[in-house]
Formats: structure tokens, sequence, C-alpha cells
């Protein structure tokens, strides 16, 4: 932008006395805050109007992104940071009196979204607009986001998230875009007098879809696109209503609104919400609606070569039955036309391999809801049913583990597989299991369907926003332009042996470790040790993410010590954040256990300091954003073969962490570009945990009995941790299950491999190299590139 320091501090100083006409009363931080996002706003208004306009003219094809989750974090430093003000703004904020991470922080963050779902949906958004694509997000503005998580007592507690108490600066209300979202009621078919069918409804639910616009900033390229929202409110024609209707008219009115209440609070876990279905519902006829009313004066036709609509997961796959509606019952469209017109728009995402996360829906409950739309899934599952019957007699007898309706249940990924010209899993291993395995005859029916896109993250948020330092070493050393092309990192691999270089590296690492140990005291009085490894594990609490297998490193350790005070051991700072669903029981069992372990280590003289626990409360993209340029040790241990991707691990390979982890996700492409001796790989591989799960051989209670190791902390568990009585519970569940997800199997591994690491950290110059190396490829996780890869693998779009 065109602004020096001076430039923009004054323009600040003016719009505050704009703002506020007591000249007397002193400028103070949120009024700062409130001047830059103003100005910062009117600046992106001019480009956001011409890009829509550029978009209007040129028509290009572009792509929709569905998605019920989005994780943008704060986005004040980043619109900065994507206009190349950011660090005017900064100076102009000193300049001012202010410290400019108090400014930022006066923005909440919102959390419309789990977890890493929600933040890859965020990432992509910042991707295409950087690399000047035209598309956009489609998702619903919930008034409370993910619960904001407090710890009492060592328990998690949940409270609301009402993240628009004050005004949130970026959204723009569309109110003359409204559309009408009709559920419920009756429907039944007429025919016309030419003989076609036409659906008729009666005593439907109306609601009203209001859309709210964000900006989505491309990197100093004039690219604005949009994110737009959905909130649910009543339709506004209640005035004059009939005595008796006054109180049905309140109720439906209650319900409206209820439907962009809340996000519901579990990840990688499916749960048959009537409300839930509503919101799905929700989101794509709103959408769908906007869009071919943007569509609006080109043929039904022709729409699949202007447009693609990208569904994240199954939530938003109720989109592919409305648009074969509307083709249908509104456009008129003759079912194979329709069909064809559909199955060319849509392409599919998937995200987990985990059965408890597939949705299916009850179809009473399903029927109900959405009459019309269930005719029409009973439709498509008919005429896919008899082409299998007729044209792949060998899958004959597969046919109920592939139709989409199945024992009283709506299979919603298989009604996305179906309806979809692309399906892709989100990391090699991922997209290669679903292939082989999980989606095996939906391959060799569709072979040329399936593909893969291994997830990314944005380098501009966690690498230029998040660690200015690091950002600033590695242009002063290879130029700038990695900035625009990430791959270009990779020249970093010239300095490995640079001591002046490592040197460097190694004090950035060490004032971002002083800062996490100054959040970690403000917030928790624990006080940790700068030189000790920063030994991290963040991401949603889960029994397949393993947190439990860390905790069980932590009490082997400290009963090491506790044998032999003088073991020499590198100290170490064991770092964890994360929330469990609400209503996940043993995940909130791990909670506690973190927090009593770190209650009987932490303070505990005898092994003078050498161990800390650390738990932060409130897992969200501003914590993480926190934690993890100070991060030494990267924890991505889940059971191999369950993880689809993460991209927790990216992050923290970006900023120069090494990983221990499993062969599982994107850690396996990170281990082909690193090599393996730059990462601490352990553990069962995915094909051995799915022969054991074949061959049901695997017994936890003879493993445990033959490690000493494990008896003790089991027992420790068993007989109440230190006096710890809840704990038990632990013991008694682990056992009981068989250890479903092998943390007695690969303890000793986890065990061994975190020695290496606690002795490679004392070789400080190959740390650093190693840690060099990690972040040299880490420009093939960003996000550009993947979404470079979806642009001309599956949406097949023009630059705009
Ligand atoms: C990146 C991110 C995640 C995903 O982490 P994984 O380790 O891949 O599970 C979840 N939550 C937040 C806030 C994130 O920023």
């Amino acid at each position: 932008m065109e602004w020096d320091v001076k430039q923009l501090r004054e323009k600040i100083q003016t719009t505050i006395s704009e703002n506020h006409s007591d000249q007397n009363s002193p400028i103070s931080v949120p009024k700062v805050y409130e001047a830059i996002c103003q100005i910062l706003m009117e600046l992106i208004e001019k480009d956001w109007s011409r890009t829509n306009q550029k978009y209007d003219e040129t028509k290009p094809k572009q792509v929709f992104y569905f998605s019920m989750e989005f994780l943008l974090g704060r986005l004040l430093q980043s619109y900065l940071l994507n206009y190349q003000l950011l660090n005017t703004c900064n100076q102009a904020i000193k300049e001012l009196g202010f410290d400019p991470e108090e400014i930022y922080y006066c923005e909440q963050d919102p959390g419309l979204g789990n977890g890493g779902l929600g933040r890859l949906a965020a990432c992509f958004l910042d991707s295409t607009a950087s690399l000047s694509y035209p598309g956009h997000g489609y998702g619903i503005r919930f008034r409370y986001g993910l619960f904001e998580q407090r710890i009492i007592n060592g328990y998690q507690t949940e409270l609301p998230d009402y993240w628009l108490k004050d005004r949130y600066p970026w959204e723009i209300r569309r109110a003359d875009e409204a559309v009408t979202i009709q559920l419920a009621g009756h429907c039944y078919l007429k025919e016309r007098e030419d003989g076609s069918l036409i659906c008729l409804y009666e005593n439907q639910e109306k609601i009203m879809a209001v859309p709210y616009d964000i900006p989505i900033v491309g990197y100093d390229n004039q690219t604005i696109n949009t994110l737009r929202l959905w909130s649910a409110e009543p339709i506004a024609d209640i005035e004059e209503q009939e005595e008796d209707q006054y109180y049905h008219q309140l109720e439906q009115e209650h319900s409206s609104w209820q439907i962009s209440g809340f996000l519901y609070p579990d990840d990688s876990h499916y749960e048959g919400k009537q409300l839930r279905l509503k919101q799905q519902y929700f989101l794509v006829s709103a959408s769908l609606q906007d869009i071919l009313r943007k569509y609006s004066s080109i043929s039904s036709a022709t729409l699949p070569k202007k447009l693609v609509i990208q569904i994240n997961d199954t939530h938003p796959s109720l989109a592919i039955p409305e648009l074969l509606r509307i083709l249908l019952d509104e456009k008129r469209l003759e079912w194979e036309v329709a069909w064809e017109i559909t199955r060319k728009i849509f392409a599919y995402t998937n995200h987990t391999l985990m059965s408890e996360a597939l949705e299916t829906w009850p179809v009473d409950m399903f029927r109900e809801l959405l009459p019309r739309i269930y005719m029409l899934i009973e439709e498509i599952n008919e005429r896919f049913c008899q082409d299998i019957w007729l044209n792949q007699p060998h899958l004959r007898q597969k046919i109920p583990s592939l139709a989409i309706i199945a024992d009283h249940q709506i299979h919603m990924a298989r009604l996305a597989v179906v309806g979809s010209f692309s399906v892709n899993g989100v990391a090699k291993i991922h997209s290669e299991i679903l292939k082989t395995r999980e989606m095996k005859d939906f391959y060799h029916l569709y072979p040329k369907r399936f593909n893969n896109k291994t997830n990314g993250i944005s380098h501009r948020r966690w690498l230029v926003m998040v660690n200015p330092r690091l950002t600033h070493l590695i242009s002063d050393t290879i130029g700038t332009s990695w900035v625009r092309h990430p791959r270009e990192l990779t020249h970093l691999l010239r300095y490995t042996k640079d001591t002046f270089f490592l040197e460097q590296l190694h004090s950035i690492k060490q004032e971002n470790k002083r800062k996490l140990a100054a959040i970690i005291h403000q917030r928790t009085g624990i006080l940790v040790d700068d030189q000790s490894i920063f030994d991290v594990q963040i991401k949603r609490m889960h029994e397949y993410k393993r947190q439990l297998l860390n905790v069980f490193h932590i009490l082997y350790l400290y009963n090491e010590l506790k044998q032999n005070p003088k073991l020499d051991i590198t100290p170490r700072t064991f770092i964890f954040a994360a929330k469990a669903a609400p209503n996940y029981y043993f995940a909130k069992e791990v909670i506690k256990l973190i927090h009593t372990v770190a209650s009987i280590v932490n303070y505990d003289h005898t092994i003078h300091g050498k161990l800390k626990v650390v738990f932060l409360e409130n897992y969200n993209v501003s914590l993480a954003e926190k934690i993890i340029p100070a991060t030494d040790l990267s924890e991505q241990i889940s059971t191999a073969g369950k993880e689809a991707s993460g991209t927790g691990n990216m992050k923290m390979m970006m900023n120069g962490a090494l990983t221990i982890g499993t062969l599982d996700g994107a850690n396996i492409e990170m281990k082909n570009v690193v090599q393996k001796e730059n990462m601490f790989i352990f553990g069962l591989k995915a094909d051995e945990v799915y022969h054991i799960y074949q061959n049901n051989d695997y017994f936890a209670n003879e493993v445990y009995q033959n490690d000493e190791r494990l008896v003790r902390i089991l027992h420790q568990l068993r007989d109440g941790l230190f006096g710890h009585q809840e704990c038990k519970n632990i013991y008694y569940h682990l056992l009981s299950t068989n250890d479903p997800f092998f943390i007695l199997k690969d303890f000793s591994d986890y065990v061994e491999t975190q020695q290496l690491v606690d002795h490679s950290y004392t070789e400080k110059q190959r740390w650093l190299a190693k840690s060099l190396i990690n972040i040299a490829h880490s420009g093939k996780f960003s996000s550009d590139q993947t979404i470079q890869e979806y642009a001309t693998g599956i949406w097949k779009l023009r630059k705009g």
C-alpha cells in the first residue's frame, strides 16, 4: 500500500477524532483498534467491489467451497500482512504509544469450527485468493462458536462462545440478498396437464437465510474473494396474526433462530441430531439458491462449465439432491439431464476413515424433515442399485454395502461418491486406503473419480505472521521471493552447516520459547525452563490421537527419576492444549489425568525441575499461534491409519520443530521429503494395525504384563495415582476395551524413540541442522501448493 508509517499514524489519529467527538478523552486501545479496522475496511471494500466487478464482466469459471466450518482465526493481522501493511502498522501503533499485540487482540477469534477440517477451509480461502483464483466459501454464521474451555480443578467445563458480543468488524450484512428456506411439512406429486409431475407442498416451515459477507484478501494481488455466512432468521411477516396463531408463530420464530444458533462441538464424531440435519440443509439450500441466482442468465446445461462446488466432508452433501430437486422441479429438466448436470458440478473431499465419524441419517427423521429430498435420494439409490445389478453382476452381492439407503439409514458418504465427479482423500496414505479398502467397490465402479490432494496450511499465517523473526532471517538469507513461492524455502538447504545461520535460528527459537514461557507463567503460574525441550501436543482430545501415550511416557520418565534422581536426562516441558467434545467421557478423563500428573510432577522437588507438565486451556487458532513458533518437538502420534492427514504437524515443521510421529497421514509425506534421519518415526504401521484388527490377535493384557514399566504405570493408575482416585477409570477402560488404539503395543518403541530425541537435543548443531531441513522442506505443505492442485486437477480453473 501507498502509506508510510507517518501517514498511517496520522490517518489513525484523524479517524479516532472523527469517531469520538469528545476531544479530551484520551486515545485508548479500543479506539485505535476500531480506527485501524475502519481504515482497512475502506481499503478492502474498494478492491472487493473491483474484484466482483471483474468476475461479473469476465465471467470466469468459479469454485464454491461448501463447509459447515470455517476456523478463521483473527483476521486483522492477516489482512494487514496481505496488504503489505503489517510492519507499517506495527510501527504506527508503537508511535502512538501502544503495543501492537494488544491492539490486535481486541479482535474476537471466531470459533466457527472444531479443528483441522474447519482450519483447512480457512487456509484454502486464503490460498485461493492469494493465487488469484475466483473462489468463495459458503458456511453458517453460528451465533455461538465452539465452546470456550475452562479447566476447573482439572476438569473441563464448557462456556458459551458468544463471539458477536462486540460488533464484528469484518462482516457485512446483505439483507437484500436474503433467501427463503423451506423445510418439513408434507409434499406430494401431482400430474400436470401435459403429463409431467409437479411437487406440491403443505404446511412447510419457512426460514429466512440472511447472508453476512466476510472479505478474503489475497496476498498483494488486489483479489478479494468472499466468504458468505448464512444467518437463520424468522420470516418478517409476523405483524398481524390471528390470536390463535400467536404462540405457533412465536414457536416458529424461536426455531428459526435456533438453526444458526450454535456449532455442534463434535470433531471426528457424528451424532444424528435433527437440528444438525436442519443446519446442513439450511446451508446448502441457501447457498444453491444464491449461486443459481448469480447464474440465472445461463442455461442449466452450461452450469458445469461455469462453476464447481467442493464439499468439505459429507456435511454439505445434501447439496447434491437439492440441486437435482431444483433442476427437476423448478427448471423442469428430465431426470437424466438433471442428474448429469448435478454430477458434473460436485466434488467431494473425504476427511476420515473412522466409522464413528461417517454420517448416516435415520430414514424416519430424514423423511420427516426433508420429504422431497428423501424421495429424490430414494430414486438416486434405486437407479444406482439397478445399474449395478444390470451392468456389474459381479458386484450384485455387494449391493447392501454400496446402497445409499440401507438398514433404515441414509449413508451420506455413499451419496457423495455417487453424486460427484471427484472424490479425494487428504493425504497419500488416506487416499490409498480409500481406494483399496474403505471404498474399494466404489473405486472399481468409478476408478477415475478417485484422487489425492494432500492438505496444506497457509505459510503466510503460520510462518510469516506468527514468526516474524524467523521470516526475517529467511528473507535476509535467501531473499523474499519464497513468500510468493514457498517451495523456494529449499534454498535454505545450503545453510545446514553454516554455524552463524544456525546460531541465529537457535536464538530465534529461544526467544519464542521465552515468550511462551512468560505466557505459561502468566496463565498457569508454572515456571518452565527455556533450556528444556518444549515437547508439544496440541490438537483435539481424542483416543486415536493418543495423548494418553504421551502421558505414559511422562509417567515413565517420572518413575525413572524417582528411582534415580541423578539420572541424566535432558529437561523437558510437556505442553498440551486440547478441547474434548462435551459428551466424550473418556477424552475428558484424559484431560483430568494430565492435570493430575502435572500436579504431581511440577511440585516434586526431588526431580530438580527436570520435568514440567503444562496444560493450556481453550485451544484455538490464537493459542496455536503462540505455541507453534516455540515448539522444539511436535507430537504426531496417532494410531497409524487413523489420522487422515493432520495439519498441526505441518505448522510446527514450518516453524522448525522436529516431529516424533507414527507413519500416518501427512507424516509419511514429511518423511519422504526430509528423510527419516530428520524425524523420529516409531510404532506400528497402518497395514500392521489393519492386520491386527483383521486377525483379532492382539491381547493388551499380555503386552502390559510383559513390560515392567507398563505394569508400574498401570498399577499406579489402578491404585489411584498417588492418591488421585479418579485415574482408576482410565486403567479399567484401557484394559476392558483391549487397548483399541495400541497405546500399550506402541509404548516401548515410543519410549526408545524419545530417548533418541533426548540425546539428539544435546547435539545442538545437528539438532539445528535438522530443524533447518524441516523448515526448508515445509513449502511442500503450503496450502498454495494444495490449492494449485485442486485448481488444475479438479476445478479446472483459470486465474482471474
Ligand atoms: C491446525 C489446527 C488443528 C488441527 O490440528 P491437528 O494436529 O492436525 O489435529 C486443530 N485446531 C486448531 C485450532 C488448529 O489451528
